[in-house]
């Protein structure tokens, strides 16, 4: 069988098995070599890498990450599709396939049993429907990582590189930004997919950093701040934090911090930066601190 990033392939290896396309598992499967490419190359993959694959679908980006990788661990929800990865990865001995739900599997301890903990690639054309959820979960859980290059919806890839001031920025930009460095590699339009998703795509990098470019005394603290400054995106800062449930701040204390680190004291949450937000919640951690100490 010759490579699935041609159509006339895809069409027979779903036609054989009598496949139907599963909307609520966001199946948009790549019909487009170029693109399939610019994944591997922006992926940056040697032999020496273990890739692990979010939802590969009937195999098409996997069998570029079997010819390039180490090994690859694909991980599909859909159980009607595992006899056709069977099927089209047959020709692999370095591949591992799981018919598990990622968002309910133990990501951690599957690096760990498959990998030795050492750090993994994530490479992946993402079901739509839960790409922040993955995204942000295999950031908080610290999953070690050397690369993560995935196809997303461009309005997300748009969100996550953001910066402050422009109407994209918000609470996702900030959480993705703490942890890696985001670059677009390619905008992707729904004429690469079968069937085609209604909204424009992007493949998107993200960096993990090896140390955290900000001090953060209490992550979850600086974490509350960001959500409660963008739960209520037209109030200002001081009132997002005061009125969160889950913060328990006074305005005082809330105002003396801004004024002690030089911002206005009207600011909004799509004004501050990252490095702003860190400051803020370290001065306010020191705050409650010290009234516990
Ligand atoms: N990688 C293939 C490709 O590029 O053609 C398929 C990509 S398709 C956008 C997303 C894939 O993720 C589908 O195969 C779908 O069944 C699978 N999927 C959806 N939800 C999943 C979940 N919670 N866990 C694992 N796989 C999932």
């Amino acid at each position: 069988m010759g490579t699935l990033g041609n159509p006339k392939n895809t069409i027979e290896i779903l036609k054989k098995y009598s496949f139907v396309f599963q909307k609520k598992f966001g199946q948009n499967f790549l019909i487009d070599n170029h693109v399939i490419e610019k994944i591997i190359r922006a992926a940056d993959i040697t032999k020496d890498d273990f890739v692990l694959e979010i939802g590969p679908g009937i195999g098409t980006l996997t069998q570029h990450l079997c010819e390039n990788s180490g090994h690859v661990l694909a991980i599909e929800i859909d159980r009607r599709l595992i006899p056709i990865l069977e099927e089209t990865l047959s020709d692999y001995d370095n591949v591992t396939i799981l018919n598990e739900d990622i968002l309910k599997v133990d990501i951690a301890s599957l690096v760990k049993d498959y990998n030795d903990n050492k750090p993994v690639k994530i490479v992946a054309n993402l079901p739509y429907y839960i790409t922040t959820p993955i995204i942000m979960d295999i950031f908080e859980k610290h999953i070690p990582l050397s690369g993560v290059t995935v196809m997303i919806q461009k309005e997300v890839a748009d969100r996550i590189q953001a910066k402050p001031g422009s109407k994209d920025y918000g609470a996702l930009s900030l959480a993705v930004q703490y942890y890696a460095k985001p670059g677009i590699i390619a905008n992707v339009p729904p004429n690469c997919f079968m069937p085609r998703p209604k909204v424009g795509s992007a493949v998107i990098n993200l960096i993990p950093y090896k140390n955290p470019p900000y001090h953060v005394e209490n992550e979850k603290l600086l974490f509350s701040l960001i959500r409660a400054s963008f739960n209520q995106r037209r109030k200002t800062l001081v009132n997002g934090i005061f009125n969160y449930e889950g913060l328990d701040f006074n305005k005082e204390d809330i105002v003396k911090v801004l004024d002690d680190l030089g911002i206005a004291r009207d600011i909004r949450g799509e004004d501050l930066s990252l490095e702003q937000f860190v400051a803020i919640a370290n001065h306010l951690y020191v705050i409650k601190y010290d009234k516990f100490s």
